[in-house]
């Protein structure tokens, strides 16, 4: 999960500095997704199948304002799905709420 480097601090970004790792000259991720097997977002807070939330929502990077979770608007998103079956937890059901008008 990279994003361009200038999302960060550094670049004028929201994204901490601390929190992220250069990718190449050009990308960064978060800290703790450098690898696509075992990855765990350094900024993700509580327990895996219980309780999570990221706790720099304001100012996470593009790619996560991007991802929605499976069943937003009645929409299945196979990646959301993927990460879950990674950690032994089913898809989300896909329920459709209508976006507020
Ligand atoms: S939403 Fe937050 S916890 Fe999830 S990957 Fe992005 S920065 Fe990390």
């Amino acid at each position: 999960m990279s994003f361009y480097w200038a999302e960060a601090e550094i670049g004028g970004g929201l994204v901490p500095d601390e929190l992220t790792s250069q990718v190449n000259p050009h990308l960064s991720c978060m800290k703790g997704t450098e690898s696509r097997n075992g990855c765990r977002c350094v900024a993700l807070g509580g327990e895996i199948g219980q309780a999570t939330a990221c706790t720099m929502y304001e100012k996470r990077p593009s790619p996560c304002r991007e991802f929605e979770y499976s069943g937003y608007l009645g929409i299945a998103n196979p990646d959301c799905d993927k990460a879950r079956a990674h950690h032994g937890l089913a898809p989300l059901p896909i329920i459709y709420v209508a976006p507020a008008a």
